[in-house]
């Protein structure tokens, strides 16, 4: 059997205990792993002045897959998020957020399965933004004004919504090569191009030309609006959304709310340069050290892992074991219990200890 060299990156808060779970899942399947440990975040400013030093990058670059933890990101340090570092870095232009619904879990209802894709380096995530008042905002308020012959108000701050032809038809295609690949049926482009026409008319008018190139796989759109309507009322009807990165965003909480939160949000970032796993959820700092979050999200991040290293009888035998443990009610942690203080609720270990029994029997 091959062994799989991976980059692992623990991060920081309760991410070291959620992927030390997730590791010895991962190794209960039977795959072997090479695991490169990298540390990332805070607490590495001191010793390399930079959250994420180039040696964690080029771990990455080398091993092209790595399964990661939560990092704290500090509110107004002037710290940059090291999530969206890298993203950036290794241009991981999609972010896949599949929505499924386990038995046992608090589900809006028990047939939820679809995937979310949503493009990860544009629209109005690109980080131009203008502060109200400063002279640069004054500026580009006047030369819009010139421009357009539209007057805005001048106490107005400014973020910038770019969407470009080249970035629209990547994610595009990504969707449709996910699709083909995980036995998608159709694809659902999500949009507002209806009222901004040169950016999400521009995201659809793309969707339609490479559709056009991909005949094989369905395809529709969804004004967004209606699209979150559609998915609390039909959601049995969507296999796919592919999604700008602000709608992605919105809609992947949303999906996570509909199969019992964030616990159970798994997630990837795919793109040229190597494929980063990760759960949805961020570090939960408050619960740093004290064996109680629920490692299952990261856990399923490792079952889209598997899938990714073409690993699928270990991916569906882990996948199998989380959602026996999750059926039964008995090992899993408070946010999966009835009631949050349930004094039945087990650490975050004990829930790998059940399903890495799970897979031994
Ligand atoms: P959070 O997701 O860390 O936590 C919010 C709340 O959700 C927690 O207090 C907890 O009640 C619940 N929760 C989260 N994960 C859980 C789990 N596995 N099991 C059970 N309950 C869980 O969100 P936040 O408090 O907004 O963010 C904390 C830090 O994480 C911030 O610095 C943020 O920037 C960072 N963050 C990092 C990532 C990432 O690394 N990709 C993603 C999101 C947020």
């Amino acid at each position: 059997m091959a062994r799989h060299a991976v980059t692992l990156v623990p991060g920081d808060g309760v991410g070291p205990e959620i992927c030390d779970a997730t590791v010895r899942v991962l190794e209960a399947t039977g795959v072997e792993f090479d695991w490169d440990v990298q540390q990332a975040g805070e607490n590495v400013m001191a010793e390399y002045g930079t959250p994420l030093p180039e040696h964690v990058l080029e771990s990455i670059r080398r091993t092209r897959v790595a399964l990661k933890g939560p990092i704290t990101t500090p509110v107004g340090t002037g710290f940059r998020s090291v999530n969206v570092a890298l993203r950036h870095e290794l241009e991981l232009y999609s972010c896949v957020r599949p929505v499924k619904a386990y038995r046992g879990a608090r589900n809006l209802r028990e047939d939820l399965d679809f995937v979310i894709i949503r493009e990860n380096s544009e629209d109005l995530y690109a980080g131009i933004e203008f502060e109200k008042g400063t002279p640069e905002c004054r500026n580009l308020l006047e030369e819009i004004s010139t421009l357009s012959r539209k007057r805005i108000r001048p106490d107005s701050g400014l973020s910038i919504k770019p969407i470009s032809v080249s970035g629209s038809e990547r994610i595009v295609q990504f969707a449709f090569d996910y699709a083909r690949q995980y036995g998608r049926k159709k694809i659902t482009l999500v949009h507002k191009a209806n009222i901004m026409k040169h950016t999400d008319g521009l995201f659809l008018a793309v969707g339609r030309e490479v559709a056009q190139r991909n005949p094989d796989i369905e395809f529709e759109d969804r004004i967004v609006d209606n699209m979150c309507m559609q998915l609390v009322l039909r959601p049995q009807e969507y296999d796919l959304l592919c999604c700008p990165n602000l709608y992605g965003d919105i809609i992947s909480d949303l999906g996570a709310g509909m199969i019992g939160g964030l616990g159970l949000a798994p997630g990837a970032n795919i793109g040229t340069n190597g494929a980063v796993f990760e759960a949805t959820h961020g570090s939960a700092p408050k619960y740093t050290g004290q064996n109680k979050v629920n490692p299952m999200a990261v856990m399923l991040s490792g079952v889209l892992m598997l899938r990714h290293l073409k690993e699928s009888a270990a991916a569906d035998a882990l996948e199998g074991a989380i959602a026996a443990v999750i059926a039964e009610g008995k090992s899993v942690t408070y946010d999966l219990k009835p009631a949050r203080n349930d004094p039945s609720a087990v650490g975050t270990s004990q829930v790998a200890d059940a399903i890495v029994e799970k897979l031994a029997s």
